[in-house]
C-alpha cells in the first residue's frame, strides 16, 4: 500500500485529493497519516471530507477514518464508476475542489459522467469556478476530454447555495501537451462579481485595476449576479492565442476595495511581464493530467510550494518522470515524460 505523510511540502489538503485522485486514476490504495499537518486546525474539515466521500462513491472504495477531525485515512478503490452524481459541500465549501478530486479518473472512465455540485462555486484559496471554465478545461479539451460547466447560481463564503452542473465525456487515449509559449498578444479584461453589495465597490475595484495596468473603459466590467449572501470577486482574464489565464482575489470584510483589486492587478502584472503561459495556479493543477497522458511540458512562474508537492505525490503513484529547470527568475520549465 501506497503511505503518504500529508505533512510533506505545503502540508495542506491538496495532498489528500491528489493522492485520491492518483488512486482512483493508478487503482492502487493508499494510506495517509498527518492529514493537513501544515495547517491551524490538521485533520478533515468539511470540504475534504465531502471530497473523500465523492471520491469513494466514483471509486466504489473501502474507505477508513472518514470523519472530520481525522488525520489518517485508509482508500481502497475498486474500479471508476461513470455516473450521475450529486455531492453537497455543506455550506459554502468549494465545490471545484471536489470538481479536482474526481474528474481525473471520471475523465479516463469508461462513459460520460454527469455532476451536480452544491456549495461554494467561488472560494478563495481555491479554484474559483471561472479558472476552471476559461483555463483549465479548454487544456483539457486539447487533450481530448470534453467537459461542460453550467453555472446555475453562484455560491460565496459564508452562505452558500451555489450549484453547477459539469457534464463529462472521457477519453481513454490522452493527448500529451505543451504549453511553451505565450503566443499572440495578450488581450486582458477584468471583471468586478458583486452579489448583494453596493455596486461603488466594483467601481472602486475596477478603477484601481485600470490605473494599475492602464486599461480602457472597454476592458473592465461590472458583473452584478445573484447569490444567497453577499459576495465580491475581481477577476482578470489575460488571454493569448496559447492560454486563458484568470486571476482572482475576494473581497474580504474590513478589506477596502482598492487592496483587493490591487491583489488581483499584481498577480495580473507579474504574469504580463513576465513571457511564460502557465500561471501560479495551473501550474500545479495541469500536473495530474499531464502525467496521466504520460508526457507534457509547460513554462511557469516561480513554482508554487503547491507544485512542489503536488509533483512528489504524483511521483509516488506514477512511474514518470517529473524535471523542473529553471531558466531564469520567474521563468522555468517543467516536463513531464517517462
Ligand atoms: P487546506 O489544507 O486549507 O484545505 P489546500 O491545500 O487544500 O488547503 P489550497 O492550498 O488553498 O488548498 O489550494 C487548493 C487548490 O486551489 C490548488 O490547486 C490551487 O492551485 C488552487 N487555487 C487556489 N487559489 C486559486 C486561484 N485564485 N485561482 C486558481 N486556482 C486556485
Amino acid at each position: 500500500m501506497i503511505e503518504i505523510d500529508g505533512s510533506m511540502g505545503e502540508g495542506g489538503g491538496q495532498i489528500l485529493r491528489s493522492s485520491l485522485a492518483l488512486s482512483l486514476v493508478t487503482q492502487k490504495p493508499f494510506r495517509i497519516f498527518h492529514i493537513r499537518k501544515g495547517r491551524k486546525r490538521p485533520g478533515l474539515m468539511r470540504q475534504h471530507l465531502t471530497s473523500l466521500q465523492a471520491a469513494a462513491r466514483v471509486g466504489g472504495a473501502k474507505v477508513e477514518g472518514d470523519v472530520i477531525g481525522s488525520e489518517e485515512v485508509t482508500f481502497h478503490p475498486s474500479g471508476i464508476h461513470a455516473g450521475h452524481y450529486e455531492f453537497s459541500v455543506g455550506t459554502a465549501g468549494s465545490t471545484m475542489l471536489v470538481l479536482q478530486t474526481v474528474l481525473p479518473p471520471l475523465m479516463i472512465a469508461e462513459g460520460e459522467s454527469m455532476l451536480i455540485l452544491r456549495g461554494g462555486t467561488h472560494n478563495p484559496y481555491a479554484p474559483p469556478f471561472h479558472f476552471v471554465v476559461e483555463t483549465f478545461l479548454p487544456l483539457l479539451e486539447k487533450m481530448g476530454v470534453h467537459v461542460e460547466a453550467d453555472l446555475k447560481s453562484y455560491g460565496f463564503y459564508p452562505a452558500g447555495g451555489g450549484k453547477c452542473e459539469i457534464r463529462i465525456q472521457p477519453s481513454q487515449n490522452l493527448a500529451p501537451l505543451e504549453i511553451l509559449e505565450r503566443e499572440g498578444k495578450c488581450q486582458v479584461h477584468a471583471v468586478s462579481v458583486i452579489a448583494n453589495l453596493s455596486s461603488q465597490i466594483a467601481k472602486r475595484e475596477l478603477k484601481t485595476v485600470q490605473g494599475y495596468l492602464g486599461l480602457n473603459k472597454k476592458q473592465i466590467e461590472i458583473r452584478a449576479v445573484e447569490s444567497q449572501g453577499p459576495g465580491n470577486l475581481v477577476f482578470i482574464e489575460i488571454e493569448s492565442d496559447t492560454v486563458k489565464e484568470v486571476v482572482t482575489a475576494f473581497g474580504e470584510r474590513q478589506v477596502p476595495a482598492e487592496a483587493v483589486a490591487k491583489r488581483a492587478a499584481r498577480e495580473a502584472k507579474q504574469y504580463l511581464e513576465s513571457d511564460v503561459p502557465v500561471g501560479l495556479h495551473l501550474a500545479d493543477q495541469l500536473l495530474i493530467p499531464l502525467a496521466m497522458a504520460g508526457g507534457g511540458a509547460y513554462r511557469t512562474l516561480a513554482p508554487t510550494e503547491h507544485t512542489r508537492t503536488n509533483i512528489e505525490v504524483v511521483r509516488r503513484f506514477l512511474d514518470v518522470g517529473i524535471r523542473m529547470e529553471k531558466e531564469r527568475e520567474n521563468a522555468y520549465r517543467i516536463e513531464i515524460g517517462r
